[in-house]
């Protein structure tokens, strides 16, 4: 197609118009060549002038800055101009654009259990990113998290489908403001639709063995409700269940996302799904048919399969398909196009780029969430460290001074982009700078120990499809040097505070862990601090939920901060040294040997015994605990009515004392029991919580309440329902069955 000057106001370039009426004019004047362009998402790290000139295509993902002002260059010389829409992963932060604030991962601002906290971090990245000329953000995750060895568990909110759901909800709300014409929007994407992390053995994109009821029953209620609420996209996972790759399941497509939930927004395939279905899972014999597949389903944007494009003609041609069969997802793309404005605005990195990206309210921010994100997992009464007194204080750990490893996956030096290997090293604080920013203490810094080295995989750097293969990891051996440094300033210390997890190579797609334990010398390292007998801290500085060895029984505490960002050691150093208090809460639980997975807290009821034979089947640390510097006393649950119809809400009321002589910000937990189901079910559920500041010596009557419709199961034919009868309300501090308190209450 050549280009050709537009002299007069095409009616789909009039901004006067409605959009249905540009897009109807706009599709009619395009070829099926150009409409399948539109449906490719393609690499912007390949060739570009290839993409926009000979496939057309309608966007691009991974721009660099550069990149993107030639992306537009190369549409402003197309026969129609149509603008690009311009994708990135902003998981946590505009991960991949140098010098952009970086917040803890999803899983870290889970902890938070903050969801207007959290829609305050999807506002201001999507501020950061807008202003870069991206569009579309491939956030939040919806998956829930299960198997803990699974590579991507710190992209989740965590285990519990109604926590995922509040704060998902809330990310989404934040990326797309008011309105996709405020220029400060940007598309959320709910992915992996779904069953993606009900993974085998935790083994990255395996097939997923999941019922539909099972699906409905915690997989999909998240998806469900930012779908009603207006998430403008979603992403199709890599995974097959019952056989069918998720880019063909009808039932999944259009049934329920379309059809039961009424869900009108995009659907972006993952990474070459599309051509996965040619050459890795073998459930098409080629482009053609794959790419008929995909259209006849319903996607509308084929995420980075270039011959989709020459498949989809081909499948014209052949007659799999009809020349009209792209209209609908043509359509649909268009339509996005102009509600962000791109055709008058394409919305191009702007002079005020400088003072949104990386600035310091966002900072302020990042550092507010930091501190959220952070959970005390045990504590001696070692901590807070006096503040005051001049400590002797011994740091060490490999993490204790590793910036980027503190930022997580999707971030500068995660490795998914190739045009920056980190973030600005004075843009992180990390363990160490925090603790010596604490006045009057004396910080000793050591390593301890190596974590891992990398081998090339002996199958080839690449995959197939000319993905990178993830290097093959050696764990470290203990170094005794570098551990007889660390006893020597452990012994000269008060204290020790020793920073160890994982690290970026053990995190990620492709990246699951046979084991979780702490790898390398980290726990030679431990046990050698412990037989000090000097009171260690222990900073587990880990993507996801590690085990410690059994001497970390002895530590004086226990800190968990997942991949907590730019501001991590700040807010460390600060709770360390009681400036903050401690509040975050797990939203996932912890194993205690590898060989327990699962661990969620949800489970269903029914097993042979309540343990394996040479191990508690009870998880480490629990979905929903957390310690604070003070206790919390819960009594006098009530309830104002205990039989109710489904039609009601239970409202109860709780009392809650801070019985110590430090302020606690307490996340009161509202739990269901039903106590007989129709057909096997969990024990209980989380379905609202209240977070309450409470002063020394304070309590509060807190205000519970909870619509029965609420109080559901899925039964055997898939419904949701509420089944009359008996239940319970409990109410605490965290999951755990011996903390809560119980109400009792029918439902008639
Ligand atoms: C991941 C997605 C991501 C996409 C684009 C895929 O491999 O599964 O989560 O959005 O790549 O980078």
């Amino acid at each position: 197609m050549t280009s050709q000057t537009l002299t007069t106001v095409l009616p789909y370039q009039d901004p006067a118009l409605s959009i249905p009426e540009r897009v109807a004019d706009l599709l009619s004047r395009m070829t099926v060549e150009e409409k399948v362009g539109q449906m490719l998402q393609l690499d912007a790290r390949d060739d570009l002038d290839d993409h926009v000139a000979r496939r057309h295509a309608g966007s691009i993902l991974h721009t660099s800055p550069e990149r993107i002002l030639r992306a537009n260059e190369l549409t402003a010389q197309t026969r129609l101009r149509i603008p690009l829409l311009v994708g990135e992963d902003c998981i946590h932060g505009h991960s991949f654009w140098p010098g952009a604030t970086i917040y803890p991962t999803q899983l870290g601002m889970a902890a938070s259990w903050d969801a207007e906290l959290v829609e305050r971090v999807a506002r201001a990245t999507a501020e950061e990113v807008a202003v870069t000329g991206i569009h579309w953000t491939f956030s939040p995750v919806l998956c829930i998290a299960r198997d803990l060895r699974w590579g991507r568990i710190d992209e989740t909110f965590g285990e519990d489908p109604f926590l995922i759901g509040e704060l998902a909800s809330a990310m989404v709300r934040g990326y797309q403001g008011d309105g996709l014409d405020d220029p400060t929007a940007i598309l959320a994407t709910a992915k992996h639709f779904a069953g993606y992390s009900e993974t085998q053995g935790g083994r990255d994109a395996s097939e997923a063995d999941i019922s539909r009821r099972k699906l409905r029953s915690w997989f999909l209620p998240p998806f469900e409700r930012v779908a009603r609420e207006g998430c403008r996209t979603f992403m199709l996972g890599y995974q097959t269940t019952d056989g069918v790759p998720i880019t063909t399941n009808d039932w999944l497509l259009s049934d329920v996302l379309r059809g039961e939930w009424g869900y009108t927004g995009t659907l972006i395939t993952d990474w070459d799904n599309v051509g996965r279905m040619v050459w890795e899972q073998k459930v098409q014999p080629d482009y053609a048919h794959a790419a008929a597949a995909a259209v006849k389903a319903g996607n509308d944007m084929i995420m980075t399969t270039p011959l989709f494009f020459e498949g989809a003609l081909e499948a014209v041609a052949q007659g799999l398909l009809a020349e009209d069969a792209f209209d609908a997802a043509a359509a649909r793309i268009l339509t996005l196009k102009f509600e962000l404005g791109l055709f008058e605005n394409p919305r191009l990195p702007g002079s005020e780029l400088d003072a949104v990206v990386g600035n310091a309210a966002h900072a302020e921010l990042n550092l507010e969430v930091a501190r959220r994100s952070i959970v005390l997992l045990e504590n001696d009464g070692v901590l807070p460290l006096d503040a005051a007194a001049p400590l002797k204080v011994a740091v060490t750990g490999p993490l204790a001074d590793d910036a980027q490893t503190q930022l997580g996956d999707w971030a500068g030096g995660s490795g998914q982009a190739g045009w920056l290997d980190g973030q600005p090293r004075e843009m992180i604080t990390t363990v160490l700078d925090g603790l010596q920013g604490v006045d009057g203490w004396t910080v000793a810094h050591t390593r301890g120990a190596d974590i891992l080295t990398l081998e090339d995989d002996p199958q080839g750097a690449l995959f197939p499809d000319g993905q990178p293969r993830p290097s093959v990891v050696k764990p470290c051996a203990p170094d005794e040097a570098l551990i007889a440094e660390a006893v020597a300033a452990a012994s000269e210390a008060d204290v020790v505070v020793a920073v160890v997890g994982d690290r970026i190579e053990l995190v990620g797609e492709g990246r699951s862990t046979a084991t979780l334990e702490l790898i390398g010398g980290q726990n030679a390292l431990l046990d050698a601090l412990i037989a000090t007998g000097k009171p260690v801290v222990i900073v587990l500085l880990a993507s996801k939920p590690l085990v410690l060895p059994a001497p970390a029984a002895q530590a004086a505490a226990v800190i968990w901060a997942a991949s907590p960002g730019m501001q991590g050691g700040r807010a460390l150093a600060e709770i360390i040294s009681g400036a903050v208090e401690p509040s975050g809460r797990l939203p996932i639980s912890f194993a205690r040997h590898v060989g327990q997975q699962p661990t969620y807290y949800n489970q269903i009821r029914g097993q042979h015994g309540d343990r394996y034979a040479d191990l508690t089947q009870a998880p480490a640390w629990g979905f929903g605990e957390g310690r604070s510097y003070t206790t919390v006393e819960y009594s006098d649950l009530s309830l104002q009515q205990t039989s109710l119809t489904a039609a009601d809400t239970i409202v109860g009321q709780v009392t809650v004392t801070n019985t110590g002589t430090r302020p606690v910000r307490e996340t009161v937990q509202v739990y269901v029991r039903d106590s007989v189901t129709s057909v096997s079910w969990t024990d209980r559920e989380l379905k609202t919580y209240r977070q309450v500041d409470l002063a020394p010596g304070e309590s509060v009557v807190v205000r519970l309440e909870l619509p029965v419709a609420d109080c559901t199961i899925v039964d055997a034919a898939g419904f949701r329902i509420v089944e009359p009868g008996a239940f319970e309300l409990l109410v605490g501090p965290s999951s755990r069955e011996d903390v809560l308190l119980s109400a009792g209450f029918e439902v008639v």
